[in-house]
């Protein structure tokens, strides 16, 4: 059966897969939720000998309905190659006691690689299916990560452009430098004077614009997203969860049925959204572990069904999840509502007016599945300390704060189910603040001169990613006010 996405605050706007990928969000600021999710239709122990591009089509094919299996696996192939720097894909790495899904072996180290390297194809190939001739225009707001692994993936693709906003005094000095030397000729990148909410907030103004839409179509161009809004990153996010377990089955670990617990840095909640979208398609998940760093909304919201975004922002060391508007929830949140867009739309439009809404009690226990915890600086920095120590193994910020809430968890409840941690990042993205985790004499050094001594603590090799940027030009330095963003978009575009 064919799956319909709707939007999630007027059910009677529909699309195929390959429409709502090239729409990104739908009308009046709603997002496209998938009408049903198919069961897998293949069992665990099969899907356990494939690779990690055959898992992928296997849960892509049930999603994306509209594609054929020629475009599919056309998209999946391009997508998962050597880019990776592993064949594996995703590892998943026993330490600590927990498995580790290393979700960073991509072009960026970062897992929005996972996504973001399909992305172009799927969106390229939607255009054609559509008969659309206008140029993509991917627009993009980003905390850190999202804006390089866009970047990298729509670089030099025809028929795309891309612009990123990024928060100028939000993101790490390697996040920052990776995205303004990229290279591509169809490549924009502007900080913003403001935090990732308010880049956020100035993209989705751009989306709803309808005017703007109209003037640019004249021009030959018309707007995507990148952002993990598009059902066409969340989907690809599916997979791996799926190609984690089934490596556990692999390696003995549990046996098909068992039960697992995700733990997942989480921000904009697409990454947690995804594992939940792969429950419904017959993982067996026990937990959904949802950790948060000190902008802990998301802790708040799991333990008093309150929705609070009047708060301090606070820059932290984990900044991809320094986020107090969690886009993704708002998908979460129609589903519990009963898929009732008139619900989500009424608490949707509370929480742009006051900033908070509220859910009901019935609400409140479809989301017994979930647990939400938080980690402050100095347990992520101790986190990330003791792991080294106990098994020489480095992670990064994101991670950690997803190993120590996953820590506070088991100390919690005792459970012994084996549990997933979605590695998101490398610690070379951040290796500042995982190295004066370590040792605090640390501080002293340059950025590069982190990233050798990373190298010889880890004994892990230093990412091509990271060595490219070590002597590469800054080649995009504009800086705006939020209110500016249309203003350069426009002036990126020549028109
Ligand atoms: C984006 C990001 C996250 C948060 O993921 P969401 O899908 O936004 O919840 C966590 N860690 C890292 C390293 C990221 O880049």
């Amino acid at each position: 059966m064919e799956v319909i996405y709707r939007s999630t605050r007027n059910s009677d706007e529909t699309a195929k897969a390959s429409e709502a990928i090239l729409k990104g969000l739908a009308g009046e600021g709603g997002l496209f939720v998938p009408d049903h999710i198919p069961a897998l239709d293949k069992s665990f122990d099969e899907l356990s000998e494939m690779s990690y591009r055959e898992v992928a089509y296997a849960v892509m094919k049930l999603m994306f309905t509209d594609f054929t299996e020629e475009e599919l696996m056309y998209c999946i192939n391009s997508a998962y190659d050597s880019k990776f720097d592993t064949e594996k894909i995703a590892p998943v790495v026993h330490k600590n006691g927990a498995f580790f899904l290393e979700l960073f072996h991509g072009r960026t180290i970062a897992f929005k690689d996972m996504a973001l390297s399909i992305l172009p194809y799927l969106l390229t190939t939607s255009a054609k299916k559509n008969g659309v001739s206008n140029e993509i225009v991917i627009l993009t707001a980003t905390s850190g990560d999202t804006g390089k692994a866009a970047l990298a993936g729509f670089a030099d693709v025809p028929g795309t452009r891309i612009a990123v906003f990024y928060p100028k005094n939000g993101v790490s000095p390697i996040q920052e430098k990776q995205m303004v030397t990229e290279r591509g000729k169809n490549t924009f990148v502007a900080g913003i004077t403001g935090n990732f909410d308010d880049a956020q907030t100035g993209v989705k103004k751009m989306f709803q614009d309808t005017e703007l839409a109209a003037y640019l179509s004249e021009k030959g161009f018309q707007f995507s997203s990148a952002n993990s809004i598009n059902i066409g990153r969340l989907v690809p996010q599916m997979v791996y969860y799926v190609y984690a377990y089934t490596r556990l089955i692999k390696d003995k670990v549990i046996s098909s049925g068992d039960k697992i617990n995700v733990v997942v840095p989480t921000g904009n909640f697409g990454n947690i959204l995804a594992a939940y979208y792969a429950s419904k398609m017959g993982l067996p998940v026990n937990k959904f572990i949802c950790a948060s760093n000190d902008n802990k909304v998301l802790f708040d919201f799991f333990t008093t069904g309150k929705y609070d975004r009047n708060r301090e922002f606070i820059l932290t060391t984990s900044p991809s999840m320094d986020i107090l508007i969690s886009s993704n929830l708002e998908r979460l949140i129609y589903h519990i509502a009963g898929d009732d867009a008139e619900k989500n739309r009424q608490l949707m439009k509370d929480l742009s007016e006051k900033g908070c809404y509220e859910i009901t009690d019935d609400m409140k226990e479809k989301l017994s599945c979930f647990y939400g915890n938080w980690s402050s600086e100095a347990e992520v920095a101790s986190e990330i300390k003791k792991i080294y120590e106990n098994e020489g193994y480095i992670i990064d910020t994101h991670t950690a704060v997803a190993a120590n809430v996953y820590d506070k968890y088991v100390k919690e409840t005792g459970d012994t189910t084996p549990s997933v941690i979605a590695s998101t990042a490398s610690p070379y993205k951040f290796t500042r603040s995982v190295m004066t985790a370590i040792d605090p004499a640390y501080e002293e050094k340059t950025d590069f001169l982190l990233v050798d001594e990373l190298s010889k603590l880890s004994g892990v090799k230093i990412p091509d990613a990271i060595e490219d940027i070590r002597s590469a030009e800054v080649l995009h330095k504009t800086v705006c006010d939020k209110e500016d963003m249309e203003k350069v978009v426009k002036g990126f575009l020549g028109v």
